[in-house]
């Protein structure tokens, strides 16, 4: 049997969501924001975050995917783009369950430019510092954790776990 540590136990994701959400309703006071989730990671995120936005915004999908069946390094990027809603004029707040190389979002990022969006920014749970290899940064991140395959909380491995109310390291 697989097993799960617990690295971000459930009560300090939602309270570092609420206070996510709280800064992302002051900094988009008047704008036209559009949450956008990358699937599927970022799904169970986006409907606990959006519920922490105060203010009124669309929300958009998009696909992504990198991870293949068991493999816990990532192969060939493919993006989908198909049920991206109209973003032109929009201030687009795209977000994911995790910033690790940044490959994903920085491609998804410039994508988005050719259907003129006004801004783009980025929000994930949780920031694998060491593994950058793309200049950009999250803009919002709400913690920081260490090189380790992590799941729960929407992540997957091998399309399990994604279920779990917590963030955990698989220890095969
Ligand atoms: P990046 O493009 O930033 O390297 O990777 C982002 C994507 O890779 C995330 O959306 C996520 O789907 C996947 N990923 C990266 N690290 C992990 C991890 O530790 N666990 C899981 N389950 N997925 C990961
Ligand atoms: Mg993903
Ligand atoms: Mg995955």
């Amino acid at each position: 049997m697989d097993q799960v540590r617990v690295l971000i136990p459930q009560e300090t994701i939602s309270d570092a969501v609420q206070q996510l959400g709280r800064r992302i309703t002051e900094d988009y006071q008047g704008h036209n924001l559009t949450v956008l989730g990358v699937l599927t990671g970022s799904i169970v995120l986006v409907t606990d975050l959006m519920r922490q936005i105060a203010l009124p915004h669309q929300l958009g999908l998009v696909q992504a995917s990198s991870y293949r069946g068991t493999a816990t390094t990532p192969g060939e990027l493919t993006i989908n783009l198909d049920f991206l809603p109209d973003i032109r004029g929009r201030d687009i707040l795209l977000v994911d369950d995790i910033f690790d190389t940044g490959r994903t979002l920085s491609a998804i990022h410039a994508q988005l430019q050719q259907f003129q969006p006004r801004t783009v920014r980025s929000a994930v749970l949780l920031w694998k510092t060491a593994r950058r290899t793309v200049e950009a940064t999250p803009d919002y991140y709400c913690f920081e954790i260490p090189d380790e395959f992590v799941v729960g909380y929407g992540l997957d491995y091998n399309h399990q776990f994604r279920h779990l109310p917590y963030i955990g390291v698989l220890e095969l």
